[in-house]
Order: C-alpha cells, then structure tokens, then sequence
C-alpha cells in the first residue's frame, strides 16, 4: 500500500467529530456554545475541578474522552465551597499547566469562568441535600456541601452535558451530587472513577503541594490506615469499632498528624452503622499543619 493510500483514507468518525480547542471563560457564551452541542446531536461530557491538575484529573478526562464525542473541563476555584479561614486565597492555580496537560488527554474545550461572573450581586440561591451533607466533612466544613452542590449544578445548567465525570476521592461529594441530580432532575448521568494514589499510596490532591518533606512522609499514614482496616475486613471482621481503631492507629502514631475524623458509614445513606452487613465506606480526614488530606475506602 503506497502512503498516498493512506493518505486518502477519510479520519475515523470520532476525529472527524473534534472540534477545535476552545476556552470559554463567560458563562452566557458557554451556554450558547452547550445548546448549539447538543443541536449538533453531540454527546457531551463534563469534568468538573478547581483546577491544578494532576493524574487524578486526567484519569477523569481520559474516561469522559472515551464515553463522548465533546469532553469539557470545568476549572472554576468555587469561593463558595470555602469556609472563613480555609485555603481559598493561596489554592494553587496553573491555568496554562492544566490545559496542556488536559488537551493532551483529549480535551475539547475548557470552560474557566471567574467568580463574580459565576456569582453576580444579590446570589443567594443554593442547592442542598440535606442529610448527606451533615455528616463527614459536611460536619466540620459548614455550608462546603451546599456550595459545591450549587455550583456543580450551574455548572450542569451551563455545559448541559450528557454524562459527567467525579472522582471517589471525594467519596461524600458524589454522594451528594448523584443525589442532587436524581431529586431535581437534571437528567446527567454521574459516573464515579476510583481513587488514583501516588505510587506510594497517597491519594493525590492538589493540597499534596502544600506539604513539606516530613508531612508528605506522615501523610502515607492515611492510607496505610485505610489499608490495614480493609485487611482486617477481608479476615472477616465486621464491627465498626475494631475497623475505626486499625484505620486510626497510624494516624495517631504519627505526631505530625492531627485526625479531623475516621467513621464508618453505610455507603449509600453515609448513615452510622451497628454491623458491618451492607457496602460501607471508612472515610478519613486528617491536618498536617493547616493542610487539611481526605481519603477513603470503600468496604464491600
Ligand atoms: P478538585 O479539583 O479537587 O475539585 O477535584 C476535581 C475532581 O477530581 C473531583 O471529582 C475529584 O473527586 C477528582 N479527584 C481529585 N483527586 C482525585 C484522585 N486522586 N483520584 C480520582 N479523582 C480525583
């Protein structure tokens, strides 16, 4: 076969179907350009992030590239999922990091609005799941989930994708989110993609940039926790105290880590539980310094 052979052949369907890459950063212009989408007959996929990406991210985008034919990411640093004191004024931003590495995932468009675009004058109107927000990170970070779940919404309301894409690292968040999108309506499919961890175990996060040397050995004790409760499970043992207790032990060995919490709940609900006899999920949240690390492990 000569390369003129080659040459000639049309592209594959899902390459001629590429749009060219395209940032939006006005929310009324991403709406326009997410109606005129799905008039295309467009399957159209969102990932949304605060941005600062890492292999995490991009396992997102790499599943929203290979499930639809417009893979948009969100980078929007949300002020409103932020607490008095949090970390919202020194989050770490990359703009130009982020799309390089997301385009060379696939990446079709990026939406990057600002904040007083996302929240004019006078907003006051917030989506909030009640129950599922309460315990967790619900219960230490107040109004977190209700910020995130607005936000994600007008996100949704501004990209309309099809099929939208959430990590389980943030194991509660997509529990409230596949709950908001079942109680409105909103007819976006939630897929969850598991936890990807350092080759060391750390779950990675864009906060892991904050830790020093000392912490970022310390933090290994989050997932080293994890591990030794799941093995304690997989031997057969079903009582949520003595699961808590092996998830605890290397946190409170390690004097650099202050624990927020370690629970175990029902996995649907996030629901106490007396016996382990339905999916759980142990949850931990600990402080290294002002760095705030979550992770989790499902129990099934
Ligand atoms: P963030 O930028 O922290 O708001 O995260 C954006 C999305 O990436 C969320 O759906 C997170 O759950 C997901 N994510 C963050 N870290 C990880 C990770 N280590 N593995 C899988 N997904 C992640």
């Amino acid at each position: 076969m000569t390369a003129g052979a080659i040459e000639d052949r049309p592209a594959a369907p899902a390459v001629a179907a590429r749009l060219p890459f395209e940032i939006i950063r006005d929310p009324a212009a991403m709406r326009r350009r997410a109606d005129d989408l799905r008039r295309d007959g467009l399957r159209v996929a969102v990932v949304p992030t605060m941005g600062y990406l890492h292999d995490g991210h991009l396992a997102l985008i790499r599943r929203a590239r290979a499930a639809a034919d417009v893979v948009i990411l969100t980078i929007f640093v949300n002020p409103t999922q932020f607490g008095p004191g949090e970390d919202l004024d020194r989050y770490p931003r990359d703009e130009a990091g982020d799309l390089a590495k997301a385009r060379a995932c696939g990446l079709d468009l990026a939406f990057c609005p600002d904040a007083a675009a996302m929240y004019r004058p006078g907003a006051q109107t917030f989506v909030e799941a009640r129950e599922l927000q309460r315990p967790l990170c619900g219960a230490r970070r107040p109004g977190h989930f209700a910020g995130v779940a607005t936000v994600v919404t007008k996100l949704f309301n501004l990209t309309r994708p099809d099929v939208a894409f959430f990590g389980e690292k943030d194991y509660q968040q997509l529990a409230i989110i596949r709950r908001v999108v079942r109680d409105l309506d909103l007819g976006v499919e939630i897929v969850g993609v598991p936890i990807v961890r350092e080759p060391d175990g750390l779950a990675m996060s864009s906060r892991n940039v904050y830790l020093q040397p000392a912490q970022r050995q310390a933090a290994l004790a989050l997932s080293r926790g994890l591990a030794a409760a799941a093995s304690r499970f997989a031997a057969g043992e079903r009582d949520p105290a003595a699961l808590v207790a092996a998830a605890r032990a290397p946190l409170d060995a390690e004097p650099l880590i202050r624990v927020d919490y370690v629970e175990l709940r029902d996995a649907a609900e996030l629901t106490d539980v007396t016996t382990v006899d339905r999916p759980v999920v142990l949850a931990v949240a600990a402080f290294l310094d002002r760095t705030r690390l979550i992770d989790n492990r499902l129990l099934l």
